[in-house]
């Protein structure tokens, strides 16, 4: 596999060509950023570790029926992936009160919502990323109605098996972030990645955050917390 041009970069990952046509090479960088990029550094290892536990969570999700974009590991920082036509939205599932929605409703951290909640966010660095609805989404014509119910449905049911294998592993999933594409033939693929960077895993007795809110609020132990992660997964 002969990695290619360079298609996008973005802020934690790189996307190249092959000589494939229909199959992309992505490279995860160590670098984080946080408040839509006004906070920056870098997560010595996560590269590695967000390569493997993003691996692991596509894996779990196409034996589970779920599409996804992933193909093969192909070295420590990079996996091969099909192409998709990424639609340009941001889907949020949440099972607990934290971040931003805590701080919209004027909740606390922490307790369970009484039923899972999706939000949906525009993906636009001008715009700084605003939350949408399915008004908005039809206006600039980003998904079909039939498209939403499906990304929803799908979302849900990744989130129940994702909540499942966590639970087994001690770990609370808070919440977590997913992006979709199109194939070819123009049908819904879960693309980007699942890693502690979109996601919040919260250990279900000590409620310790292993996750990127360490690097977000500056609570240290940020390397530690995703290797712990990648560790309850797969040793
Ligand atoms: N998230 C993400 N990318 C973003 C914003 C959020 O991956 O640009 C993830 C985040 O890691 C969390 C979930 O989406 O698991 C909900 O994030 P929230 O809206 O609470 O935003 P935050 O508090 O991180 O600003």
């Amino acid at each position: 596999m002969n990695k290619g041009n360079l298609v996008y970069e973005g802020k934690a990952k790189m996307v190249y060509e092959t000589d494939e046509p229909d199959k992309y090479l992505v490279y995860f960088k160590d670098d984080a950023t946080a408040d839509n990029g006004v906070k920056r550094g870098t997560i010595e290892g996560k590269g590695v570790v967000n390569n493997k536990i993003s691996a692991y969570f596509f894996k779990l999700l196409k034996d589970n029926g779920i599409a996804n974009h992933f193909l093969e590991t192909v070295s420590e920082r990079e996996m091969l992936c099909k192409k998709l036509k990424m639609i340009p939205l941001e889907i949020v599932v949440r099972n607990v009160s934290a971040g931003s929605l805590a701080k919209r409703l004027g909740l606390e951290e922490g307790p369970a919502l009484p039923m899972p909640i999706i939000e949906y966010y525009y993906k636009s660095d001008k715009l700084g990323d605003p939350m949408f609805n399915r008004y908005h989404i039809l206006t600039l014509d980003i998904a079909t109605i039939d498209e939403m119910n499906e990304l929803e449905h799908l979302a849900f049911s990744i989130n129940t098996i994702m909540k499942e294998r966590l639970k087994a592993k001690n770990v609370d999933l808070i919440d977590f972030k997913l992006e979709f594409g199109r194939d070819e033939k123009g049908k819904l693929i879960l693309g980007d990645e699942i890693s502690p960077d979109n996601c919040r895993f919260w250990d279900m007795t000590t409620k310790e955050k292993m996750d990127k809110d360490r690097f977000r609020r500056d609570m240290g132990g940020v390397s530690e917390a995703y290797q712990e992660m990648l560790d309850r997964l797969t040793l």
